[in-house]
């Protein structure tokens, strides 16, 4: 174990451990409520939970908080069990739902009651909320608030019962309703749901409310550091206030502060919105935050995993650019994708003095930053794909690539001049009549002449036709819902966000590829196997991320 804590949540447990407050023991969870997939904010609490218990030998649970049946789904348990075991966080056999809890809690409740620091409260939730009072103004009693503890608790008895129709009753902790503390004002326990419930079906009409829930899921684990985000500081005293009125095992909450990140919203209700009225291609679209979104494009667990290290652990709030998430994926990608040749825009050039019919395959080196990857065969032959943009009939000054009567290099192959451009009525250029040097193969020549420009190309009769899906940012705003032109994210969606090329052509190697292949199209970056839409023989890729690095540039300028 390092010497020095990485963030202060590390020195808290050092404490800890040194004062044996816990007996040594380090037991975290993350408690995601099955109301939505996770994104890449859950992934920074899942890789500080786990990450501290691994780091101190400790244990980690995964717990469902479905204490809410209305906004609950078994779809939602499916995923998220699948994004954080794809995270390499291991619960091993400690997953948890909140639900299995519900007898036990009920239990708690009725001793809380029989302590009279409970009661049953007739009032509705308007005129609960009315009298709560203000910051500046304290709350009012309930009529019901001196209730006995025994007409409380055979009250309590019928509304689990079932006697009750839904908010006609609820159950409230007796603290202080002058308490500066809103969240203490009398807080509520118990709500009357008449629910199906996604695991324990119609048997409860009684659910639990978040404070009163946590603490209790915390204390039933044996959970030592219940880390949680910062809006749940003010929650805190609440907290504790549960767990001390009962005699049961108190962890202790510690707060941090959430994961912000620019052109992206990480609220589950926005992000369901998005894929309710259609605007992604569900909660997996590669454009989305989520971590099946990030998945399918190409993005992997490791590099997320580097990324939510590099962010730390703080408690002051800030927003992190998306461009340090891409630069992770990137200086990962560039060490383990193989590089291939694709053109996404096909222009066809033929060379007129390589014998018709006539093939060859040539040795490319499958990743530069990898000698171990080896090399493969690609074949090479008279009618080849090069991207339409790498030919300028008059080229600007610094234009090195292809041009009229100038030479270039084709990529692990041989030099080319171009000696005519061959046009369609209209005027558009169809193709390019070249010669190749046949002394240049390999990309030099005995005569050591140099060349600006090396292009990557595919073999017409060969080639395999794909589509390519690119992508920017999903919102043009860098702080959608937050700038003040942008107050509602859907009013800052970003048009140019998903780009479909077709027919573009790729080295008929790939014609393999599987959903989930990953590798770096030479010169436009590292692209993805669709897992949705990908067949071999049939391939659809997404582009993961392109190869210019804005994070790598700013941090040289400063
Ligand atoms: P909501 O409660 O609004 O449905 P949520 O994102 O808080 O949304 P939870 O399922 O309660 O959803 O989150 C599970 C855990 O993930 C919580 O401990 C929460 O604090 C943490 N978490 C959620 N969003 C972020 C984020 N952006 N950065 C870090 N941790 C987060
Ligand atoms: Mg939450």
């Amino acid at each position: 174990m390092s010497e020095t804590p990485n963030n202060f949540i590390e020195e808290i447990i050092r404490e800890d451990n040194r004062t044996g407050r816990w007996g040594g023991r380090v037991h975290t969870r993350f408690p995601p409520e099955p109301n939505g997939y996770l994104h890449i904010g859950h992934a920074k609490s899942i890789c500080l939970n786990h990450g501290l218990a691994q780091k101190f030998g400790g244990k980690f649970n995964l717990r469902f908080d479905d204490t809410n049946p209305e906004k609950e789904e078994h779809e939602y348990v499916t995923s998220i069990v699948e994004d954080v075991r794809w995270l390499g966080a291991d619960w091993e056999d400690r997953l948890f739902f909140a639900s299995d809890y519900f007898e036990r809690m009920y239990e708690l409740a009725e001793q809380l009651v029989n302590a009279g620091k409970a009661y049953v409260d007739d009032q509705t939730d308007e005129q609960i909320k009315e009298t709560r009072g203000t910051v500046k103004t304290p709350g009012t009693d309930s009529p019901c608030r001196g209730r006995a503890p025994a007409e409380n608790l055979d009250l309590l008895r019928r509304m689990r019962a079932g006697e009750f129709p839904d908010g006609s009753k609820v159950l409230r902790a007796k603290i202080d309703m002058a308490s500066p503390n809103m969240l203490l004002r009398d807080p509520l326990i118990y709500r009357i749901r008449h629910a199906e419930h996604h695991r324990t079906g119609d048997q409860w009409c009684l659910y639990p409310m978040y404070d009163w829930a946590h603490g209790l899921e915390d204390s039933i684990e044996g959970i030592t550091h219940s880390i949680c985000t910062l809006e749940f500081e003010v929650h805190r005293p609440l907290y504790d206030w549960f767990l001390e009125q009962l005699d049961v095992y108190r962890p202790q909450q510690i707060e941090f502060a959430r994961l912000n990140l620019t052109h992206t919203v990480m609220s589950k209700r926005k992000l369901l919105k998005l894929v309710q009225d259609g605007l992604v291609d569900g909660w997996d679209d590669p454009r989305m935050p989520t971590i099946c979104g990030l998945r399918r494009r190409g993005y992997t667990a490791s590099a997320i995993r580097d990324f939510c290290d590099r962010i730390g652990v703080a408690r002051a709030a800030s927003t992190v650019e998306y461009a340090l998430l891409e630069h992770c994926l990137r200086e990962e990608l560039n060490l383990s994708a193989p590089r291939v040749m694709a053109v996404l825009d096909p222009l066809k050039l033929v060379i007129t003095n390589y014998p018709e019919g006539e093939e060859e395959l040539v040795d490319c080196l499958n990743n530069p930053e990898d000698p171990s990857a080896g090399e493969r065969e690609v074949p090479f032959s008279r009618e080849l794909w090069i991207e339409r943009d790498d030919f300028q009939e008059t080229p600007p000054p610094k234009f090195f690539r292809l041009a009229p009567g100038r030479e270039v290099r084709l990529k692990h192959a041989y030099y080319v001049v171009c000696d005519e451009v061959v046009k369609d009525e209209a005027g558009r250029i169809v193709e390019l009549r070249c010669t190749y040097d046949p002394q240049s193969r390999g990309g030099g020549t005995p005569d050591g002449r140099k060349v600006k420009g090396t292009l990557h190309w595919v073999s017409a009769p060969h080639a395999l036709d794909a589509e390519v899906r690119l992508y920017e940012q999903l919102f043009s705003d860098p702080f959608p819902g937050v700038s003040e032109g942008c107050a509602d994210p859907l009013d800052c969606l970003n048009p140019q966000s998903l780009t479909i090329l077709k027919g573009c052509k790729l080295e008929p190697g790939l014609a393999a590829a599987e959903p989930g292949h990953s590798c770096q199209f030479l010169r436009h970056g590292y692209f993805c196997a669709d897992a949705r839409h990908s067949r071999p023989g049939a391939p659809v890729f997404n582009r993961t991320v392109s190869l210019k690095d804005s994070w790598a540039k700013e941090q040289k300028k400063v």
